[in-house]
């Protein structure tokens, strides 16, 4: 018998109708023969309440005890969906992390799965019962609750997919498929009915928030077939695999954007050999998150290097550097916050010279300050003022024809002012 995971995310299971729904929904997949486990996360806003609530305990709490706290979301509503089964006349048993045989690493607040022991839920599915698993937690090795990280109980479905060799997993949310960009921001983003791991890999460390990011290198490494459909209705959402088929020649297939990124730059001593290498151990040893880094020497200046990371590390930032100032020999430190990163994303970009300059060009014509770059292969970010975030991310996509479903299939048809 075939399995199937589906995974349902906080507005979806954010009252008890939708609860209800939610189980119809299995119920519906189980009597197609399927044995089926239903991930879910907490209701609604669930998690950033109990964050509120923490926070008004300490600025500061211990990230152990932040995990304990952020699992009960789920846990909540494991127990509503599996007392919706037994209401609606069908067996299920409600599991946490633990008790579904999540096995993490012991990183508070964003541990990776190591393993999934799947004896239980396999026994369960094979007497007939749906599974109901809570979605972003685990335990480590030593019977810590973990959790995966905001948005983790995708991964949750994934890799639950991936260990019990299901044949699909399916991500119900509140918008009908993977977009060209966030439809909430960006006028005109449209559904796309296919996407590639890597690009969504991309775009989703990139700031869209539809996937976690790990769900989808759990998916891409396991060949895990996942999808992305609404929650309410029954249209076919986005199809996530490793080839695509349909519109293959967009250059560009999705802009991605993030608020609350800063800027640190640090301006160091001459001999500065070592620095770089000083600076970025110190931050590394402290896990805290480094982007985009850029270094600057010049023959008048003293030698400097910038790097973004996201604005809720810069007080730890800057207090480990400060701390450290004299090891690491460095002069001075500089930092600018509301800054926001946005970027481009597609497979096309490899073999098309010329769609940077396109995307400077776009941003100089709407005046929109470039504080920093990086690229790769498949992607270009740029790093903006945060103020101009949605207004870059709506020019960039519309530069790119990627609410006209217009094929860019070659850099001719890009104007660049700079070359004529
Ligand atoms: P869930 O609670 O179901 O996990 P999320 O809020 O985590 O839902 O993810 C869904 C949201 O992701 C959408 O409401 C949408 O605003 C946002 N989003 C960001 N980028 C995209 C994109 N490229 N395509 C679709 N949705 C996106
Ligand atoms: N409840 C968690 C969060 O809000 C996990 C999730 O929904 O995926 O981040
Ligand atoms: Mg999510």
């Amino acid at each position: 018998m075939k399995t199937i995971v589906m995974k349902f995310g906080g507005t979806s299971v954010a009252t008890p109708e939708k609860i209800i729904g939610v189980a119809k929904r299995a119920i519906r997949e189980k009597e197609k023969g399927k044995r089926v486990v239903i991930v879910v996360s907490a209701m609604g806003k669930t998690t950033d309440t109990l964050l509120g609530l923490a926070g008004e305990i300490s600025s500061e709490p211990p990230k152990r005890e932040m995990d304990m706290l952020l699992a009960t979301g789920e846990q909540v509503t494991i127990s509503l969906l599996a007392m919706a089964f037994k209401k609606l006349g069908h067996e299920a048993l409600s599991f946490t992390g633990w008790q579904a045989g999540i096995e993490t690493e012991s990183v508070p607040r964003n541990a990776r799965i190591e393993q999934i022991h799947t004896e239980r839920l396999e026994r369960v599915l094979e007497n007939g019962y749906f599974c109901v698993v809570a979605g972003f937690q685990g335990v480590d090795k030593i019977g810590n609750i973990t959790t995966l990280g905001r948005g983790g109980s995708d991964t949750t479905a994934v890799a639950l997919a991936a260990a019990l060799k299901a044949e699909k997993c399916e991500i119900y949310t509140d918008v009908n498929g993977v977009y060209t960009s966030d439809p909430r921001y960006v006028t005109g983003a449209r559904k796309l009915q296919q996407i590639s791991y890597d690009e969504m890999l991309e775009l989703a460390n990139l700031g869209a928030g539809v996937l976690h990011p790990r769900a989808v290198e759990f998916a891409k490494n396991n060949h895990v077939p996942l999808s992305v459909r609404a929650s309410y209705s029954d249209e076919p959402g986005t199809i996530i695999q490793e080839v695509i088929t349909m519109e293959t020649n967009l250059i560009v297939r999705g802009v991605a954007f993030e608020p609350g990124v800063a800027r640190v730059t640090v301006t160091y001593k001459k001999p500065f050999n070592g620095s770089l290498a000083n600076i970025f151990n110190k931050l590394a040893e402290n896990q805290i998150d480094v982007d985009i880094i850029v270094q600057s020497i010049s023959d008048e200046f003293p030698p400097s290097v910038s790097f973004s990371i996201s604005q809720e590390s810069l007080e730890e930032t800057r207090r480990v550097l400060m701390e450290s100032q004299e090891e690491i020999g460095f002069l001075s430190m500089n930092v600018e916050v509301a800054l926001s990163k946005v970027s481009i994303v597609g497979s096309g970009m490899v073999s098309n010279p010329g769609v940077a300059a396109r995307m400077f060009d776009i941003l100089r014509s709407e005046e929109i300050p470039v504080k920093m770059v990086s690229t790769s292969e498949i992607k270009i970010s740029v790093v903006v003022p945060e103020i101009e975030m949605t207004k870059s991310a709506n020019a960039l996509h519309n530069a790119y024809g990627l609410s006209e479903e217009e094929l860019i299939e070659d850099t001719s048809k890009f104007s660049l002012n700079t070359s004529s």
